[in-house]
């Protein structure tokens, strides 16, 4: 009974500390008001990069998109992926197994039924998407991006 008890204070307390501000605590390099976001970004992109929504699978022309080039992050151009690492992956979101070198950050989403590891824009922190460890080889990863959080810049 006592054990039980703590476990639920213990889960309680991780889930508390897990409260935080999205993205707005932490400093990037390229950063802009909230407001100077909202005119730079469509509504879609801004509900994307800038709080976290997801956008509706398959509803990104960017999944089947298969030209070679790069993905840049939507909110601040930084190259992110490149078509060399894109596979479909059948969910209806663009999915990559590796970014580019120096390009996304991650941290833990703990949400009430789940831990998903969160992907961002390492220069503008701008939401991208989720990372899974159920990708194909030879990273073994999936990159689940939106694709109204990136730009394709066909080579
Ligand atoms: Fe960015």
């Amino acid at each position: 009974m006592q054990r039980r008890s703590f476990l639920w204070l213990g889960l309680t307390l991780s889930a508390l500390a897990a409260i935080r501000p999205a993205s707005a605590s932490d400093s990037f390099e390229f950063t802009l008001t909230d407001a100077e976001w909202r005119a730079r970004l469509t509504p879609g992109q801004y509900a994307v990069l800038r709080q976290e929504e997801t956008e509706r699978a398959g509803s990104s022309p960017l999944d089947h998109e298969k030209r070679a080039g790069l993905y840049h992050c939507a909110g601040c151009d930084l190259p992110l992926f490149s078509s060399k690492a894109k596979y479909d992956s059948g969910t209806g979101w663009p999915s990559f197994w590796q970014p580019l070198s120096d390009a996304v950050a991650t941290r833990e989403d703990k949400g009430w039924l789940s831990i998903r590891t969160e992907v961002h824009c390492r220069r503008c922190g701008g939401h991208l998407g989720h990372v899974f460890d159920d990708g194909p080889p030879p990273t073994g990863l999936r990159y689940c991006m939106n694709g109204l959080a990136l730009v394709f810049v066909p080579a």
